[in-house]
């Protein structure tokens, strides 16, 4: 294999780095002034802000995404055996969740362009044990939420939606997260705004919204998110065998900054997929199809598919390439089925998901943070090129 010639650049451009600016720096540093660095009223600032942002009624905030699916899950009462209908191309927290709310992960095989599951192949999995149908809006392109509140509705399944890519993603008018029981997001570092480690539950539902907030702080009673405030000392009681979920003001202090620049950091994120768009054309690739009609997609990851056969090279060594370039990618993902754990305990093999498995041996994904300059996307496409040549 000739290397290729092009010249690396000088300092590595990582993957997913966030935008950082001067007021989250000044609002961390007020933080740990105000001696107040736990859970306080900048966390209630940082729900507000989400829950004004989504249109929906309640929004909690919690220490990560998959803390969110987790209490989401739990939230609905799930028995033994009860079965959740997912997609085999996500992160490996949304199944961890299922399991974790002590239900089955029941995979669906996603559209091999759409990286969505493929509402069309759900009904074939429904039994009498399916709950909830946990649809992914795969780097931020909406799924057909149509099709999946109806199959939902039909069958009287909860849906909830992993929404770790999809703080802008909209469907027909109307925000992901919005379209059943519960929306679960992430502010993880690489995610579209941070807060280092963060998630948020959306829901319409007061009790609902009531139960999670309990559950995130050991299954204490709702008082004892206001035990150390100055109204006095409050005893709390436990009523339910809680975790350790809340977020911090600290994390909260890089929210409350994050977020209104959310359409901002959209935009340049925007800018840089038509960027990637026109100047990868024509390579052995398959890249990303335009957002469908009436969505709005919200421009997590760029992901093409390398055509492997044209090329001659795996995506691996494709990998390989970019990152002596200083070129820093992800892969999203490698299809879940297929990793060890879940292929043993769901009793899967090659050849049982096409579409992931197609995608799972071409994906990569290439830098599209806010962060990016224009010379840093001209590397990437540069690099592409030569590797792709
Ligand atoms: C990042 C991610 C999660 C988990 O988010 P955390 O905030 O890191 O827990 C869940 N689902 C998907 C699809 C993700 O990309």
């Amino acid at each position: 294999m000739k290397a290729p010639a092009l010249k690396p650049r000088k300092e590595f451009l990582v993957f997913g780095s966030p935008l950082i600016e001067e007021a989250e720096i000044a609002e961390v540093v007020d933080t740990l002034r105000s001696g107040w660095i736990g859970t306080g009223p900048k966390v209630k600032k940082f729900e507000e802000l989400v829950r004004a942002y989504k249109g929906v009624k309640f929004a909690v905030a919690v220490n990560s995404c998959t803390a969110a699916l987790h209490l989401s899950l739990l939230a609905l009462d799930l028995k033994p055996g009860d079965e959740v209908i997912t997609t085999p191309m996500t992160f490996c927290a949304t199944l961890n969740a299922i399991l974790h709310a002590g239900a089955r992960p029941v995979l669906v095989d996603c559209g091999r362009e759409s990286q969505n599951i493929d509402p069309a192949l759900i009904e074939k999995k429904i039994t009498r044990k399916t709950r909830a149908i946990l649809p992914v809006h795969f780097a931020g392109r909406s799924c057909d939420m149509d099709a999946l509140t109806l199959v939902a509705k039909k069958h009287r399944l909860a849906l909830v939606e992993d929404c770790a890519h999809a703080v802008e993603t909209e469907y027909r008018g109307r925000k992901a997260g919005t379209f059943g029981e519960f929306g679960a997001l992430s502010f993880y570092v690489t995610k579209n705004i941070t807060t280092a480690e963060g998630g948020m539950v959306i829901t319409d539902d007061a009790a609902h919204a009531d139960k999670i907030k309990v559950l995130a702080l050991h299954g204490m009673s709702q008082d004892a998110w206001k035990r150390f405030s100055d109204d006095g000392y409050k005893h709390y009681e436990v009523v339910a065998p809680g975790f350790k979920y809340n977020m911090t003001d600290m994390a909260a202090a890089l929210g409350i900054h994050q977020l209104p620049r959310v359409e901002r950091y959209w935009s340049r994120r925007q800018e840089l997929w038509r960027r990637y768009d026109a100047a990868l054309q024509g390579l052995p690739c398959f890249l990303p199809p335009p957002p469908e009609p009436e969505t709005r997609h919200a421009y997590h990851l760029y992901t093409p598919h390398i055509d492997v056969d044209r090329l001659g090279k795996t995506r691996d060594q494709v990998l390989h390439e970019l990152t002596k370039l200083k070129i820093g990618t992800g892969v999203h993902y490698l299809a879940l089925h297929l990793q060890p754990y879940y292929r043993k305990l769901l009793g899967h093999k090659p050849g049982d998901f096409p579409n992931a498995e197609f995608i799972s041996e071409r994906t990569l994904s290439i830098p599209l943070s806010a962060k990016l300059t224009d010379e840093d996307a001209a590397d990437v496409v540069e690099a592409l090129r030569a590797v792709l040549r």
